[in-house]
């Protein structure tokens, strides 16, 4: 047997590599492994989960954000970003309207916005769970206190997704000139012993990225075991230093999506918007990799087309019911089956049972 498919067994078969044999995976695969690889993932997911899809509702409720990543398009220095802010009462609008076309989960994510006091995010949670006690909610809101993510958490809150973007620390350092990649981790960690159902993940292509990083970032989540892995790739916006920069490929992303699939089997992992941005059919091959999420838009159409981490991105004209149908059919013709149910992750499944 070769070293790639000694290497391929192994990991379909135990879920496990080191960092060097991730690297030497990534520097050496081929066509035809590439092939296997992705069969590996998609068998490993449906022994998890089955055929099914889960749909996420998202609302991007504000683009007003004081960090200053390098590689966002609403990063606090792009002053050509029109600014927007949803208020409690309008997100509460998004959470019926996405209740009617049938979601479960309704994930909240804004720039970095401290304008929602922990008050108002308590209260919105509060009246959302009232409203709503079956459904799950999800908070993408950034870095703050602790004691601020155990309050929401008290108050109803399921589920916090935040990238750790790399696992690098020279590599985040260069990235995130306003953050501490020290800062990132801990808050990973603080959200995870709170309860949280955590995501975490990474983008694939960033400038001066290496095969060796993307396995760190594997690494990283293979020890943090986060119940969800976003992974998307990178795309340069114009207005950002970062504009003249290549960005991600879609066969590397997918091939990532493949091994965290692999690495971490019982995880929840999104085909990302920015997949389907960078090919018509990202999406339905990142499901067929491993991925086993979707996150329709929720964003009021009004606003969406200011909510841009990059350029072009998809959905920017749909309406809210758009998303949710072209999403099923979609999943449906990749020959997967779409679950409206909350989806929590096995991982949280086994610790409550
Ligand atoms: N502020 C929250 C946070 O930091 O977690 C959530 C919002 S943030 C804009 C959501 C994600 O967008 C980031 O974690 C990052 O991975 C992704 N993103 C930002 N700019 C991007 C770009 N140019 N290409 C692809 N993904 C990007």
């Amino acid at each position: 047997m070769s070293n790639m498919h000694y290497l391929l067994e192994k990991v379909y078969q135990t879920n496990h590599l080191t960092k060097e044999e991730i690297t030497y995976l990534l520097e050496n695969l081929t066509q035809a492994d590439r092939e296997i690889l992705y069969n590996y993932a998609h068998k490993t997911k449906q022994k998890y989960y089955g055929n099914k899809v889960y749909l996420r509702g998202l609302i991007e409720f504000s683009n007003i954000c004081k960090q200053d990543c390098l590689y966002c398009g609403i990063r606090a220095s792009n002053v050509k970003v029109k600014r927007y802010r949803l208020t409690p009462e309008e997100i509460l609008a998004c959470c019926d309207q996405a209740y009617e076309l049938g979601y479960q989960t309704f994930v909240l994510q804004s720039g970095e916005d401290l304008w929602y006091t922990d008050e108002i995010l308590v209260d919105l949670i509060r009246k959302i769970k009232k409203r709503y006690p079956e459904a799950a909610i999800t908070l993408s809101i950034g870095e703050r206190r602790v004691e601020t993510y155990q309050n929401l958490f008290t108050c109803g809150a399921d589920r916090f997704l935040m990238r750790h973007e790399t696992a690098s620390k020279e590599l985040y350092e260069t990235l995130h000139p306003t953050m501490r990649f020290e800062e990132r981790r801990a808050c990973l960690n603080a959200l995870k012993g709170i309860g949280y159902q955590v995501g975490a993940g990474f983008m694939v292509g960033l400038p001066g990225q290496r095969f060796a990083d993307l396995a760190e970032d594997l690494r990283y989540l293979m020890e943090l075991r986060p119940d969800m892995i976003g992974i998307g790739p990178f795309i340069p916006h114009s207005e950002t230093p970062l504009a003249k920069e290549k960005g991600g490929t879609l066969q590397d992303t997918l091939v990532m999506v493949a091994l965290a699939r692999l690495l971490v089997p019982e995880s929840l992992i999104p085909a990302t918007t920015a997949l389907g941005t960078l090919d018509p059919q990202g999406r339905e091959l990142a499901l067929k990799a491993g991925a086993n999420v979707v996150m329709p838009i929720i964003t009021p159409t009004s606003v969406r087309k200011q909510y841009a981490l990059y350029e072009n991105k998809i959905c920017g004209d749909d309406h809210p019911e758009d998303c949710r149908y072209c999403i099923e059919r979609r999943i449906q013709s990749a020959g997967f089956e779409v679950d409206l149910g909350r989806g929590d992750s096995q991982q949280f499944v086994a610790c409550k049972s």
